[in-house]
């Protein structure tokens, strides 16, 4: 009789297969061909519906020709010297500072947001300002110091007057943020906001319904306990989304607690 991971590992090496022989995007809208292979098997293990919601697996959506000096980085450092000149696209050219992302190069947690904003443009540190402060004492309340996990955005420059970040802007800044994650190799990710959790997802739902539950992010074949909550820029405005997250963030810790014991025996 498979376990339910046995048929989760099963369907995630299917996926590669797909991507690498048929050359196609690995997102969710691919996993009805996994439901179609393993329609059956699913189905008496009743899964249908959590394959659906939680897999996700993290590649760039063209095959590519050619590699990239960064891509063969193998530390943080070295690959934050390869992009930190970067102008692939047009916030190359606006941005004041490059912001790659800040801690633990080998953390646990990765903490992801969206973009920098105003101060984080300034300083070149990801989640400096008011937000910054209120994401560190959210770390803080559930033990967390900034020095253990790491913090990054999706997109490293900081989009003029704040706006959403633009689908090729993304398209050419998330295999950063994809190397970054080979390189620390988490366990967990918090994932702040509604742009980066859609971003991250590939989904256009709406952050009250991706919130308070966990996701399966693969990077590289590893699958990443993935949580979404609010961004603390967003608490700033509306305080009311500050027992959600809290709520959030609280299951977070427990499930990392659970995952740390069992490591540690
Ligand atoms: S946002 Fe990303 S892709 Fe665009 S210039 Fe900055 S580092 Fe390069």
């Amino acid at each position: 009789m498979k376990t339910s991971n046995d048929i989760l590992k099963e369907s995630i090496e299917y996926l590669k297969y797909i991507k690498d022989y048929r050359k196609i995007d690995i997102y969710k809208e691919n996993i009805s061909i996994v439901e179609a292979e393993y329609g059956e098997i699913l189905k008496d293990a009743g899964l249908n519906d959590e394959i659906e919601q939680t897999i996700y697996i993290a590649e760039p959506k063209e095959p590519k020709l050619f590699s990239e000096d960064w891509e063969e980085s193998k530390s943080l450092p070295e690959l934050e010297s390869k992009i930190n000149k970067c102008t692939k696209c047009r916030l190359g050219s606006t941005r004041k500072n490059f912001v790659f992302g800040a801690g633990n190069p080998s953390a646990d947690v990765v903490v992801i947001g969206e973009a920098p904003g105003g101060d984080e443009d300034e300083k070149g540190i990801p989640f400096v300002g008011r937000a910054g402060k209120l994401l560190t004492d959210i770390l803080e309340a559930i033990k967390f110091s900034r020095e253990d996990v790491f913090i990054c955005n999706i997109i490293k420059c900081r989009p003029p007057a704040n706006r959403n970040p633009l689908p090729d802007e993304i398209k050419q800044c998330e295999p950063y943020l994809f190397k970054q994650l080979k390189i620390i190799n988490p366990s967990f990710i918090l994932c702040v906001g509604t742009f980066a959790a859609q971003t991250l997802l590939k989904t256009k739902e709406p952050l009250g319904k991706l919130r308070g539950k966990f996701f399966d992010y693969t990077v590289e074949g590893k699958s990443i306990k993935t949580l979404i909550t609010y961004h603390p820029a967003a608490l700033l405005r509306n305080p009311n989304w500050k027992r959600p997250t809290w709520e959030d963030v609280q299951m977070f810790k427990k499930e990392y607690d659970k995952w740390k014991g069992l490591k540690n025996g």
